[in-house]
């Protein structure tokens, strides 16, 4: 054999050997994949079972749906929870289904997951049942792509949700409405506001904001009770809702406070048209409980974005309107003005000084005096208040008295006024020179005040006064606006020794049939009344039956703001018992008034200088 042959051989045996190799690896390879495949398989068939029980079984509702939005399988769940049989929802458009709106937000989160913009897309859909119910799905679509990675359907994974979306839309509900009236919220208003201001100032459109208060509720509320209040409540909220358009919104602050957002104003005059509606309809009779029970309203009226451009401002402008509308006799509207905020700051600056008027010793009192008509004698002398201050000159008493009852600042003041007026007057009484009262207006705060009769018990003790000598002024008004506990209130101090005096009577609405019902004293004829005795019939009528009235019941009565004889002597004529005015002398000090009380006298006015 020659070496060219065995190395051919050799060669042969060689490659033999690896191929022999190789295919023992093959095969072990082979055998390898196979096993793997198995187990794959396996696996594959097994999450398929899975998810075919979970598709068929689950609490979830699935459904399989093409690309265009078709129906091609749903679960039993689904099918079940929509009472449709499987096969009527197969082949429906999903899309069809929905509304508008819902359909073409869902079509582009579609056509999102296909391009592969995103992976999944969630959302809530309201949809039908067989039997017209409307239910709510939470529901998350995926999209499965195909080994080219193509869209090739959609997955469709809901659950039922309509228990929790009610039970969501009851509490969002609950905290934007009010509970009695059913109206938007003081958290719906401001939501409400916001959104407008945003979309008016796009849009460059105006809107109202109408702030409103029942003129006298609480006296309603005391008088029908608070239930029969309730219902009157929301018969007004009814006429509110009535007096508006759908697109506006009426809102209930709390107690008898309603706002009213009047969108979309053309011309700001045309929101007087519709405060008038509204007090025209709110001021109708409302049968409460079988009795025909009457309340008004007043309203302030600010303009966005004329008035103001936010929320607070705004609400604050038709606040101040509205109390321009109070002070204005109620049951009317006022437009907020750039001088009512100049008011506002020039009372808040009032009310701080004088809050520190106390502590500066910037108070003192005057004094008038009240004269029998026929025995010439002072029977009685009322303290007044006066406030020095370099900056507020002008501020008569009965504003600094207002002012004071506003923020409160009138209970130590009248605490103040009563301890000084006893002292001078127990300081008269040393001298001999004493009446037999001193008169101290009183206000409606102080009167509220659980510990009002105490006070007045302790100071009157600690001054070591006879109750008897104090006499305690009040007006109709404070009678009319609380009754009941005034009543209450006037007894106590009726126990206590104290005398009651009912001021500017005539003003106010106790009829004179009425007077009667109270445990008063004295009754002071106001003084316009006497001041038009010559100038008006009325007026005479109207003091000589108040005098008359006042006289059979035993009570005294007095006439005030006397300036000239002729008063005088048209009252003496009248049988009228007391006299009290300028004729006898001008607001005095307590110094001249103890002069005064030695020698009584008229000072007298000359008619030509009356007005
Ligand atoms: P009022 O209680 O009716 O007091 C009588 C008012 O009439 C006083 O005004 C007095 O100066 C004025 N007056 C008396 N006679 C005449 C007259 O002949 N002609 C005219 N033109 N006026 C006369 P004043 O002091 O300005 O007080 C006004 C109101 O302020 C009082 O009316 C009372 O409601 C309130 N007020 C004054 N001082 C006090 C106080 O100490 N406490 C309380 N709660 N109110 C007070
Ligand atoms: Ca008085
Ligand atoms: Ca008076």
């Amino acid at each position: 054999m020659s070496s060219i042959t065995m190395s051919f051989i050799i060669a042969v045996v060689i490659i033999c050997v690896i191929l022999l190799f190789r295919i023992r690896n093959y095969r072990a390879q082979w055998m390898d994949a196979r096993t793997q495949l198995n187990a794959a398989e396996h696996k594959l068939k097994t999450e398929e079972g899975e998810l075919q029980a979970i598709f068929t079984h689950g609490k979830q509702c699935f459904a399989i749906i093409a690309l265009d939005g078709t129906i091609l399988r749903v679960n039993q769940r689904f099918s079940e929870l929509l009472g449709y049989p499987t096969s009527d929802l197969n082949s429906l458009n999903l899309l069809n289904a929905l509304s508008h709106h819902e359909a073409a937000n869902l079509r582009s989160q579609i056509e999102r997951l296909i391009i592969g913009d995103r992976v999944e897309f969630e959302t809530q859909l309201q949809c039908q049942k067989i039997d017209g119910e409307s239910i709510w799905l939470s529901a998350v679509f995926t999209v499965i792509r195909d080994e080219a990675s193509n869209a090739d359907h959609i997955v469709m994974q809901a659950e039922h949700i309509t228990q929790q979306k009610n039970t969501e839309n009851k509490l969002r509900h609950l905290a934007y409405h009010d509970a009695l009236t059913k109206l938007a919220n003081r958290a719906k208003l401001e939501q409400f506001i916001n959104q407008l201001i945003a979309g008016s100032s796009r849009r460059q459109q105006c809107f109202a904001v109408l702030f409103m208060d029942l003129d006298g509720f609480k006296n309603v509320n005391d008088t029908i009770g608070h239930d029969a209040g309730d219902l009157l409540l929301q018969v007004v909220a009814e006429r509110l809702r009535n007096s508006v358009r759908s697109t506006d919104l009426v809102a209930r602050l709390g107690g008898d406070e309603f706002v009213i957002l009047i969108t979309d104003v053309k011309l700001t005059d045309s929101v007087a048209i519709i405060a008038k509606k509204i007090l025209e309809n709110v001021s109708q009779g409302i049968l409460i409980k079988n009795q025909q029970s009457f309340i008004t309203t007043s309203i302030g009226i600010s303009i966005y974005p004329f008035d103001a451009i936010d929320l607070n401002s705004l609400m604050k402008c038709a606040d101040l309107a509205l109390y321009k509308a109070k002070e204005d006799g109620k049951n009317n509207y006022q437009y907020y003005t750039q001088e009512m905020t100049s008011k506002a700051k020039v009372k808040l600056s009032i009310k701080t000084a004088l809050n520190q008027a106390l502590a500066k010793n910037e108070f003192h009192l005057v004094y008038l005096p009240e004269m029998d008509i026929k025995t010439g004698k002072i029977v009685s002398v009322e303290a007044l208040l006066r406030w020095k201050n370099n900056e507020y000159k002008d501020i008569r008493p009965d504003e600094i008295i207002g002012l004071a009852e506003e923020s409160g600042l009138i209970i130590p003041v009248s605490e103040w006024i009563l301890k000084t007026a006893c002292a001078q007057f127990q300081t008269w009484k040393q001298r001999g020179l004493a009446p037999d009262t001193i008169s101290i207006n009183c206000t409606a705060r102080q009167f509220k005040q659980s510990t009002f009769i105490e006070n007045v018990s302790y100071i009157v003790n600690e001054m070591q006064m006879n109750p008897k000598s104090l006499a305690i002024e009040i007006t109709e008004s404070m009678i009319m606006k609380d009754t009941e506990h005034m009543l209450r209130v006037l007894d106590e101090l009726k126990s206590l020794g104290a005398q009651i005096v009912l001021d500017d009577f005539g003003t106010g609405y106790w009829s004179i049939g009425n007077l009667r019902k109270l445990s008063v004293d004295k009754i002071k004829i106001d003084k316009t009344f006497i001041q038009n005795i010559f100038k008006d019939d009325s007026s005479s009528d109207i003091i000589s039956a108040i005098i008359a009235m006042v006289n059979k019941l035993g009570m005294i009565s007095v006439g005030e703001g006397v300036e000239t004889q002729a008063q005088f002597d048209y009252l003496a004529s009248e049988n009228c018992r007391l006299v009290q005015g300028y004729y006898l002398t001008r607001p005095i000090s307590g110094e001249i008034m103890t002069e005064y009380l030695k020698e009584p006298r008229f000072a007298g006015i000359a008619e030509s200088s009356l007005d």
